[in-house]
């Protein structure tokens, strides 16, 4: 039988790194350069048309041209926000979220299987961490999203436009292969999608922080804050006993500095614990004169978490405390609500479906 998991993964190499294995693979240099269009256009294979099949055979034996498939979809019919469970090669399932809005088409990934963060209102992290994503995976999931939407449609079909690293996993955790993955983004002949339309979230890894500042990569930084202060934010985010909130300010403020892009917190309200007038004040008191802008999501209740959601009279309040005070705010929309859309859940169900 043959194992998947040994052979080599095309898909996370530059357009130069894949010249180069083609060449050490005994073929001339320009298949190197006809298989990197075609891994980013989403084409297994198969489809590579222009080359030999004798070639085609031969390099199925040793190497993976797409590394992400969709195991099963799921379609909103409030917003036809869909929801991806893929499979990678070795079995293993990440979430991703196809969002469709006027600017274009962005579509949520996973960075890890699973996530060692232990967040307390998560659904991805209720295993711990099963492996990082490697580059080429990543970009898998934007790929087969590119193939659903191109599906029954000949004529220019949508793609993905915008990305957001906020699926499973913490992408700083697995700082490397995120990296490579943002840089095959804007490699010349590939998927080509702007930095600028990518946002990576973050619970506040504050020497990574730093590091990706340092990548001068025009990538907008979201912090998953949710509390104004430490006391509140450890209550529900372990990683808060690492490093403080003024240490996470101070890391924010230097991405700013180097990027000149504002930076964004997310804020899940939970009742009881983080949604009160109190903290609504003390967080603009925190973000005060800052470029920065908040994301307000209502708790999405997670079955096996006892934490509790907010009302839409204590989303309405806590917003407008924060817009009194002068800081930018939105309400994060709520798309497919009736499809598992918060992160982790959808993977959570197939489990418990399939271990009952
Ligand atoms: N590890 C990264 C990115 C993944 S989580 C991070 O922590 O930012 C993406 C966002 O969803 C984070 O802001 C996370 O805190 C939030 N989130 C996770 N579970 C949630 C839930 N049940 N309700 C609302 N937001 C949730």
């Amino acid at each position: 039988m043959e194992n998947a998991a040994n052979k080599t993964e095309l898909a996370g190499m530059t357009r130069e790194e894949l010249t180069g294995w083609i060449i050490a693979q005994g073929l001339p240099s320009f298949r190197g350069r006809q298989i990197f269009e075609w891994i980013h256009r989403g084409v297994d294979f198969d489809g590579m048309t222009n080359l030999p099949a004798a070639m085609r055979e031969k390099l199925k034996e040793t190497a993976v041209a797409q590394s992400v498939e969709i195991r099963l979809q799921r379609i909103s019919a409030l917003d036809g926000t869909v929801k991806f469970l893929f499979a990678l090669r070795d079995g293993n399932c990440v979430e991703g979220v196809l969002m469709h809005y006027k600017y274009g088409v962005s579509l949520c990934i996973s960075t890890q299987v699973g996530c060692r963060m232990g967040c307390r209102f998560c659904a991805s992290t209720l295993e711990g961490l099963v492996r990082n994503l490697t580059a080429g995976e990543m970009l898998g999931e934007i790929l087969a999203a590119n193939r659903y939407l191109s599906q029954g449609k000949e004529q220019k079909p949508e793609k993905v436009s915008h990305v957001v690293l906020m699926g499973s996993g913490e992408p700083l955790d697995n700082y490397d292969e995120v990296v490579r993955f943002l840089h095959l983004l804007r490699e010349e002949e590939g998927i080509r999608i702007s930095l600028r339309n990518v946002s990576l979230s973050t619970c506040g890894i504050v020497p990574r922080m730093y590091d990706f500042a340092r990548e001068n990569l025009p990538v907008t930084l979201c912090v998953s804050l949710h509390a104004p202060n430490d006391e509140i934010r450890r209550k529900t985010m372990p990683v808060a006993n690492r490093w403080s909130i003024r240490e996470i300010m101070e890391a924010c403020r230097n991405y700013i500095r180097e990027t000149g892009r504002r930076v964004i917190f997310e804020y899940a309200l939970s009742e009881g614990v983080n949604a009160g007038e109190k903290d609504a004040a003390e967080l603009a008191e925190l973000l005060r004169g800052m470029q920065c802008h908040v994301n307000l999501i209502p708790l999405n209740v997670v079955r096996e978490r006892n934490l509790k959601g907010v009302s839409e009279e204590t989303v309405r309040e806590f917003m407008q405390t924060l817009e009194e005070k002068h800081i930018s705010v939105t309400r994060r929309r709520e798309m497919g609500d009736d499809i598992e859309g918060a992160c982790g859940q959808l993977r959570r169900k197939t489990i418990r479906e399939n271990n009952p």
